[in-house]
């Protein structure tokens, strides 16, 4: 099964994609995991992308594209997998859909601007897995490690409020026309970002009809 988990920054698709991945048993392909772990090595990669990504506006197509063309190519990518964070602009869809690729659904988290801001303000990151977590909602034992790893808990730059109004101006308008595009293919499955962790999951494993 290859599924694509659309929303807003923060709505809530990493942190679905740590526990559907699990019970799916098909690996998560994050571009933006994949980008921030390229910065922190310095790569060529991470070179080019730093700037767009500390100022909340998207990499180059080519550049994450080529990036999901390797990852989607392993041989744990056979089975499925779940997409998230990608594809975030039409040319990375027509992409995708140049790639042979075939999606067979698309779960829209739905979350207001005003929700979004609050959560990234507290949205904490593993430094060493890249685990998902949030002071007050999603805390871990201690709030200063990860629980699933152990590693320093870290605040994304660009989770600084001035960077999040710009992630969201870009999300409306680059990242937001591509739910009319898989709507035409009668893929997109909408639920609330706004209940409970778990809940989020049911209504997605639901929707998926698993
Ligand atoms: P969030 O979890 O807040 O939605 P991500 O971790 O998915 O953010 O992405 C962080 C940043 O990485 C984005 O703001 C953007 O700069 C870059 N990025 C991630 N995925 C893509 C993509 N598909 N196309 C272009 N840039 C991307
Ligand atoms: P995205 O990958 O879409 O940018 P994340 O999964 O990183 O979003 O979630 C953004 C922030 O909101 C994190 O701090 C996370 O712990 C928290 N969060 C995720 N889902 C929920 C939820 N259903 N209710 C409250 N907080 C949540
Ligand atoms: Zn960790």
């Amino acid at each position: 099964m290859n599924i694509i988990l659309f929303g807003p920054p923060g709505a809530g698709k990493g942190t679905q994609a740590e526990i559907i991945c699990q019970k799916l048993n098909i690996p998560t392909v994050s571009t933006g995991a994949v980008l921030r772990e390229a910065m922190k090595n310095g790569t060529p990669t991470g070179l080019k992308a730093k700037q767009y990504v500390e100022a909340g506006e998207l990499v180059p197509d080519a550049v994450v594209t080529a990036i999901i063309k390797d990852r989607l190519s392993e041989p744990d990518c056979a089975n499925g997998y779940i997409l998230d964070g990608f594809p975030r602009t039409i040319p990375q869809a027509e992409a995708l859909d140049a790639m042979g690729v075939k999606i067979d659904a698309v779960l829209s988290i739905e979350l207001s601007d005003e929700e979004i801001v609050n959560r990234l303000s507290n949205r904490r990151l593993c430094g060493v897995c890249g685990a998902s977590y949030h002071l007050l909602y999603n805390p871990t034992k201690d709030n200063v490690h990860c629980d699933k790893c152990g590693g320093e808990l870290i605040t994304r730059k660009d989770d600084d409020p001035k960077v999040v109004m710009n992630r969201l101006d870009t999300y409306h308008s680059q990242t937001e026309p591509l739910k009319a595009f898989y709507n035409a293919k009668g893929l997109v499955k909408t639920v609330s970002g706004s209940d409970t962790i778990p809940e989020i999951t049911r209504h997605i494993l639901a929707e998926l009809g698993t």
